[in-house]
């Protein structure tokens, strides 16, 4: 079969033919139905080294958000129909700690010594035609398009978990959440806020077009430049805002998040640029706390197709056939995509 296949550090993945997975015992074959292309991708062949946190040892098939048709099913696995549509929750802990016991397996307590982080990260991912995931980590579709539903199990889960977190700052009237970065996590981010909460959504980011569609979707937008925080501080009254995602994760963003923050509120990192904040007593709002979150738990990820299935949050996608797969990640480190990237297989 055909697959996008990461084989060295530093090194452009390729396309090319491998092995069609068999489904191990416990384990579900799924025709891939879409595969989303994530920023984390281009750390994994292009940032990271050898021993890297994070790094993944290669060659795999690339694709950690993925959505696919049972196909096959391996030893011991029952309860599945051939043809139903599912969503892949893509981490794979130990099984055995506390953290994978409560479908946290992003925290996984025996990380270190685990062969993988997950689908797409250390094994077999979804950019090719079949993959092999675990029967745990399929969460049930219905009859919602798995193609546009793909990108949920990342760039949907991950604003969720982020933003339930923040929930008790946002209950109540009155209260404000900051967002930034539009991008694939962002976007479905300002969704699930409107969803979850009553908060008047403020949105920021260096693109035009990516802040035109977060109004559209109920943000206030703020662009970028010196008077950014002052500007973010007036729509609220001078108070700050109550939670600020930053899906961005470099210095400058976490800075203008945090100066942006009222007191009591939850500054949450979600973007992986590594950017440091210096912290003073003395300039903290009191009780304001900085913080980071990963991905999000196989429960949340029921969660949120509960959403999509309701029609509250729709991922903006961008289509790509398996052939044409390696232009996701050309178009993604240009900036020229509008949409999360999928890549989609078998085309209908
Ligand atoms: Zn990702
Ligand atoms: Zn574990």
């Amino acid at each position: 079969m055909r697959a996008i296949v990461f084989e060295n550090f530093k090194t452009f993945p390729s396309l090319k033919d491998v092995d069609k997975p068999t489904p191990g015992p416990g384990e579900v074959l799924l025709k891939v139905a879409g595969a989303g292309a994530c920023h984390s991708d281009v750390a994994i062949y292009d940032t990271f080294e050898e021993g890297s946190p994070g790094a993944q040892k290669p060659p795999f098939v690339l694709g950690h958000e993925n959505s696919g048709w049972v196909e096959e099913v391996g030893e011991g696995v029952e309860g599945f129909t051939k043809g139903d549509a599912y969503l892949v929750y893509g981490p794979i802990g130990c099984q055995r700690c506390r953290a994978c016991s409560r479908g946290q397996d992003t925290y996984c307590e025996n990380a270190a010594t685990n062969p993988y982080m997950g689908i797409g990260l250390g094994r077999d991912g979804g950019m090719a035609e079949y993959v092999s995931v675990p029967a745990r980590n399929l969460v049930p579709l219905g009859d919602a398009d798995p193609i546009a539903a793909a990108p949920l199990s990342d760039a949907g889960l991950t604003p969720y978990h982020a933003i339930k977190l923040a929930l008790p700052q946002l209950a109540g009237g009155g209260k404000y959440a900051l967002v930034i970065g539009l991008g694939g996590l962002g976007q479905l981010g300002v969704q699930i806020l409107t969803a979850l909460t009553g908060a008047t959504i403020i949105a920021t980011d260096m693109k035009e077009d990516a802040m035109a569609t977060a109004e559209a979707a109920g943000a206030i937008t703020v662009p970028g430049g010196p008077d950014q925080v002052e500007q973010i501080r007036e729509i609220t009254g001078g108070k700050g805002v109550d939670a600020a995602f930053d899906f961005v994760g470099v210095s400058g963003t976490i800075d203008a998040a945090m100066r942006s923050m009222a007191l009591q509120g939850r500054c949450t990192i979600v973007g992986i640029a590594g950017g440091t904040f210096e912290w003073s007593f003395f300039t903290n709002p009191y009780e304001a706390t900085l913080t980071n979150t990963y991905w999000g738990t196989i429960e949340e990820l029921h969660e949120v197709v509960d959403l999509y299935r309701a029609g509250q949050i729709e991922p903006e996608v961008e289509r790509f056939s398996l052939e044409n797969g390696l232009d996701a990640y050309r178009k993604m480190e240009a900036g020229e995509l509008t949409g999360r990237a999928v890549v989609v297989p078998h085309e209908a």
